[in-house]
């Protein structure tokens, strides 16, 4: 049995992950808001490191894998704050608990809107660690209903980079942890219960991530990638976003491999 910390642990992914790691005999210590063993925000440089430091003591300073589920996806500054500090900078004050560990693994997750229309000042900003730059970028998205939705999407390309840049390094790779994402299609979740409640809603998303094979997944399909990229099986997956969408990555992307 291993022990694992997953944020977002209360609702929708992280919630499933969690569940299903549980049923196989792990620990988790879930980090979220509220209703999870840490209470922290994600939001903010002082929240990320409080949360990492009572996950790595609930823990006993070792922790065998962190898998970053917690996300937002309103077209607000916060979610390009919480979609990339709160995963990047999180799993860094992580990684001295993660280097203690005999097989230590961690998974984050980006989305199939990383391959969508981003605003690349925004990702830029995030990719140098600029949260002020971020912010002050996104207040400017944030303002115009046009370039509002940009912001999600520019939080999880920085993501699937930062995967790619950061995977190799010697803070990672050669401390024997493999780092990778999970890119979801439509996951029906309380994030996207609204949206897909109107045929409208429903109309929008399957035009941008279009799913032919079995159409929107449970968490269930991500929670299971997420458990494989993070368990002792995986040696040598690096660095990679795994889109697990029905298809919408070949449907969007082609053959441009
Ligand atoms: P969800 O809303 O059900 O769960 C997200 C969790 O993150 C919530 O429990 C929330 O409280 C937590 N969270 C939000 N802000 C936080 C903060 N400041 N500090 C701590 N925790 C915070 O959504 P979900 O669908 O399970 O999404 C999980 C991840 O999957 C997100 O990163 C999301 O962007 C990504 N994703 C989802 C979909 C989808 O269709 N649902 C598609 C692609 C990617």
């Amino acid at each position: 049995s291993r022990t694992y910390v997953v944020t977002g642990a209360a609702s929708g992914i992280g919630k499933t992950t969690t569940q299903i790691l549980r049923d196989a005999g792990n620990t988790v210590i879930g980090v979220d808001l509220k209703g999870v063993e840490v209470s922290g925000d994600l939001s903010s440089r002082e929240g990320r490191l409080a949360a990492a430091a009572a996950a790595t003591e609930l823990a006993g300073g070792t922790v065998d894998a962190v898998i970053a589920c917690a996300g937002l996806s309103i077209p607000k500054p916060i979610t390009a704050s919480v979609n990339y500090f709160g995963m990047t900078e999180f799993l860094d004050a992580m990684q001295p608990a993660l280097a203690r560990a005999a097989a230590p693994r961690v998974a984050l997750i980006s989305s199939v809107a990383s391959l969508q229309p981003t605003a690349p000042p925004l990702v830029d900003a995030l990719l140098s660690d600029d949260e002020a730059a971020a912010t002050a970028l996104a207040e400017q998205l944030a303002a115009d209903p046009q370039t509002a939705n940009l912001i999600y999407s520019s939080s999880k390309q920085a993501i699937s980079r930062w995967v790619r840049r950061e995977a190799p390094s010697a803070r990672w790779a050669g401390a024997g942890i493999p780092v990778n994402a999970v890119g979801p299609g439509t996951v029906v979740t309380p994030m996207t219960k609204d949206l897909l409640a109107s045929e409208e809603g429903r109309k929008l998303v399957d035009t941008a991530v279009p799913m032919p094979l079995n159409s929107h997944q449970g968490p269930e399909s991500i929670a299971n990638l997420l458990i494989w990229l993070t368990s002792e099986q995986n040696t040598h997956c690096c660095g990679q976003t795994i889109y697990c969408d029905g298809g919408a990555d070949a449907v969007l992307r082609g053959e441009d491999v």
